[in-house]
């Protein structure tokens, strides 16, 4: 049997972190997913302490200074997103299999304080595929999607600092290689 430990998540922006944590939240009940703590206000549908805890700027001032977080960052210049530490120490005490899906420097940073953690690295099955993702909807401009694929190089840049790579060609694959690298079992299909 593998040690159950914690694993950290992440990957460039748009390459499908979001959807493959929801499906291991849907699909893998034995994995512990981290609720992260943010600014950002919800999004239709979300739920108050099943997708984030959404607190208000002064409450997450204070989850900084009373250093309730295990790591946090302001992700894409706006919110803040944090892990919440006891939260994460107490499943880790338990004996859970604990998945953090945070961004680069949210694992940059668990990195320094838990060398021994897992870390995996989301990657597009192809750059031309990460560039449709980033470009495809339409909505920025030809200067924010320049922006945003030079921002997208330097985050795959980053894959060098991590375990281990899964490739996002489609959801359950990467679920599952994923789950596998956290030594569970995947689904039979
Ligand atoms: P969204 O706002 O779309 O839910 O998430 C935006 C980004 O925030 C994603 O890249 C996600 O990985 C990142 N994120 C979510 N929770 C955390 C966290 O606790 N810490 C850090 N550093 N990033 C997070």
């Amino acid at each position: 049997m593998t040690q159950p430990r914690l694993t950290v998540l992440a990957g460039p922006t748009a390459v499908g972190k979001g959807t493959v944590s929801t499906y291991i939240r849907d699909n893998y009940p034995e994995v512990w997913l981290s609720v992260s703590a943010t600014t950002r206000p919800p999004r239709p549908g979300e739920v108050h302490g099943l997708h984030y805890f959404f607190v208000s700027t002064d409450e997450f001032d204070a989850l900084v200074r009373d250093g309730e977080l295990l790591e946090w960052a302001v992700v894409h210049g706006r919110n803040r997103y944090g892990t919440l530490r006891r939260t994460v120490q107490e499943a880790m005490d338990e004996g859970r299999t604990v998945l953090l899906e945070i961004d680069l420097q949210g694992a940059r940073q668990v990195k320094e304080s838990m060398p021994e953690a897992n870390f995996v690295f989301l990657a597009p099955p192809t750059w031309d595929e990460m560039v449709r993702r980033l470009v495809g909807r339409g909505t920025e401009t030809a200067d924010e999607q320049r922006q945003r694929l030079e921002t997208a190089k330097l985050e795959l840049a980053a894959e060098p600092e991590f375990d281990h790579t899964v490739v996002n060609d489609s959801v359950e694959h990467a679920a599952d290689e994923l789950v596998s690298l956290m030594g569970l079992r995947p689904l039979q299909r």
